[in-house]
């Protein structure tokens, strides 16, 4: 392992460019991708190198486009039928396939349930480090040194990790965190069509078909406008209430984990540190006192509307504005002036 680790070392230099993987299911693009597309530029731009977005899939050229038109240089587009569907082992080959033949510096992936497969196998494939669930990322200029940042210790603290010593240096970061570009039309890219060495006994699983659960879950990281409940609520009643405002402005409703852990409503809801991370234009927070775990998720909203009867509640260090009373007696009020517009 030292001697790999050493020679590791000495060919830091062959690797150049950033590198985020676009993630696609049945063709649509996940709306991460695009996040990571934006975080990616910045990145990019810091070290005077190419974007690429890294696309897998079977005739999803559409998406290609796409990428290009939220801010990559290139489109490493990887097609072929075996890659229709996600499998571990076939897309960890081609990746890491790729990045042995290409080098790139950075490699960014959303710590989605398929990012969150994918990335520690290419890493450990490619004998680097992972870095995963990033919520910030930036760039030691000088030594070229991704700064991936982490909570660390349930929370209580945000590590910065660095991996020095071997490339690429690779980071699954949560999605909802960074923030996509414009979408702009008029930019220009190249599509990189690339070989796929991948055949049927690669794939130790195959996908026969896929069932969509029919279930309808809530999806708090694209929603614009969100209206959480917290503890004082009171009860699983308070949440009819939530989803009232959060219909008459076009949004979903979140909760905080005392309301989820107290069975209140279910856990695709919860935002924070062991629920979703958002980044809403407006989210507004009823009865939710604003503990650190929470605020770790809902803090880069645009605008946050805080609504408690405690005046202290630490929800308000975080609000750009804030509404002492009780959520019973402020919502209806709100819903009937949301309703007005
Ligand atoms: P409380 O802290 O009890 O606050 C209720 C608030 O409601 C109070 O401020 C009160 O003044 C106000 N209130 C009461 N009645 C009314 C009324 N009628 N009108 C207006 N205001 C009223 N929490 C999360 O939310 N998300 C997470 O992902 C998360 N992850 C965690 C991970 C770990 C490892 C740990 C240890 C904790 C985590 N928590 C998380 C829990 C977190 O620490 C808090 O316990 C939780 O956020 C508190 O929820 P709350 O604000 O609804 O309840």
């Amino acid at each position: 392992v030292e001697r790999e680790q050493k020679e590791e070392v000495k060919d830091l230099s062959a690797y150049k460019g950033v590198w985020v993987y676009a993630e696609q299911r049945q063709g649509k693009l996940m709306f991460t991708s695009l996040e990571l597309l934006g975080e990616g530029r910045k990145l990019a731009d810091k070290l005077g190198v190419e974007l690429s977005a890294v696309l897998l899939g079977h005739e999803v050229d559409d998406i290609c486009q796409e990428l290009i038109h939220y801010g990559a240089d290139k489109v490493i587009y990887a097609n072929h039928k075996l890659l229709q569907n996600y499998t571990t082992d076939g897309y960890t080959k081609v990746i890491a396939d790729l990045i042995n033949e290409k080098k790139s510096e950075i490699v960014i992936i959303g710590a989605t349930n398929i990012g969150r497969d994918l990335a520690p196998r290419v890493a450990a494939r490619l004998n680097t480090g992972l870095t995963a669930d990033c919520t910030k990322l930036d760039i030691d200029e000088e030594q070229r040194i991704l700064l991936q940042t982490r909570p660390a210790f349930g929370g209580n603290l945000m590590a910065t990790i660095v991996t020095p010593n071997h490339r690429p240096q690779m980071s699954t970061v949560r999605p909802g965190v960074m923030k996509k570009m414009e979408k702009d039309e008029s930019r220009t890219g190249v599509v990189e069509k690339v070989d796929v060495n991948l055949h049927d006994e690669d794939l130790r699983v195959k996908v026969e078909e896929i069932v969509k659960s029919a279930k309808q879950t809530v999806n708090l990281v694209e929603a614009q406008y969100i209206v959480s409940g917290g503890r004082g609520l009171g009860g699983p009643e308070g949440f009819k209430l939530m989803q009232e405002l959060a219909d008459a402005l076009g949004g979903v409703v979140g909760s905080s984990r005392a309301a989820v852990d107290a069975g209140w409503i279910s856990h695709d809801h919860q935002v924070g540190q062991t629920g979703k991370t958002v980044r809403p234009r407006v989210y507004i927070a009823c009865g939710i006192s604003g503990a650190i775990q929470h605020l770790a998720g809902m803090q880069n909203s645009d605008c946050i509307i805080a609504i408690n009867k405690n005046p202290d509640a630490p929800i308000f260090s975080v609000a750009d504005y804030g509404i002492v009373g009780d959520l019973y007696k402020v919502v209806p009020m709100l819903i009937e002036e949301v309703k007005k517009l």
